[in-house]
């Protein structure tokens, strides 16, 4: 199994979580004492919240430069940047490493495109929801986004830098998520995206009437398949 490189911290709490799915896939898959070979590089996410918002994306994204080549330094055999909204910069990470980048919106199209739902809703920040890096992505999968209205973004957005970034899961929160994702179902969403790596602390399945697509359990397991994987990964 190759070694994993996590880069985490936005936030440790949704890292929290992609080192324990991860760990616990590779046991049920591997079964024994397996766990997951594993470097994880946290960045502190007060300085990258406050980049994202003073809009300096070039900024943040040497920042998670630095920490992808310092992972690959520490053996890291493919990367993985636990976080939605920085994948807006996963284009210079993927230049600047040799690894393989394990893109977290690939890893979620693939699985909406295999359940043929062809609009899919987006929970996210207001830059996942909002930029054209998250859209265009999908849409090269064929997949069309829609999202819900200014007034939904803005809460949807607020309760993950208010609340889920700060380790608070709060009933009244998951209530609205719960109407925001009913109504994307029925503006003709087939499924949606918890495009968000700490909203699965909030919601499940059973808060929904349609699939819900996790974007943390989908990356992991993105990841662990690409860890196993033998011979040359071009082709991944
Ligand atoms: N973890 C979140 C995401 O998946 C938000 C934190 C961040 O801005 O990186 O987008």
């Amino acid at each position: 199994m190759r070694t994993i490189g996590l880069i985490g911290g936005m936030s440790w709490e949704s890292s929290a979580e992609y080192y324990r799915l991860l760990n616990e896939l590779t046991r049920e898959r591997l079964g024994g004492h397996h766990c997951a070979p594993s470097v994880m590089v946290t960045v502190d996410f007060a300085e990258i919240e406050a980049m994202q918002r003073a809009d300096d994306w070039d900024a943040a994204g040497a920042r998670l430069v630095e920490a992808a080549v310092s992972l690959e330094r520490a053996g890291a055999e493919l990367v993985v940047l636990c976080t939605n909204t920085m994948h807006r910069v996963a284009d210079r990470i993927t230049a600047a490493v040799d690894v393989p980048f394990v893109d977290i919106v690939d890893a979620t199209a693939a699985k909406v495109r295999a359940a043929g739902v062809q609009t899919v809703g987006l929970l996210g920040t207001r830059f996942t929801m909002e930029g054209a890096f998250y859209r265009d992505r999908m849409r090269e999968h064929g997949i069309e986004v829609v999202v819900p209205a200014e007034a939904d973004r803005a809460l949807v957005h607020e309760v993950i830098y208010r609340e889920l970034t700060r380790g608070q899961v709060r009933d009244v929160s998951r209530r609205e998520f719960s109407r925001i994702i009913a109504e994307l179902a029925a503006r003709g969403a087939g499924g949606v995206i918890l495009g968000c790596t700490e909203i699965t602390l909030l919601v499940g399945q059973d808060d929904s009437p349609v699939r819900l697509f996790d974007s943390t359990r989908l990356h992991v397991e993105r990841a662990f398949e690409v860890s196993q994987a033998t011979g040359t990964l071009a082709a991944l």
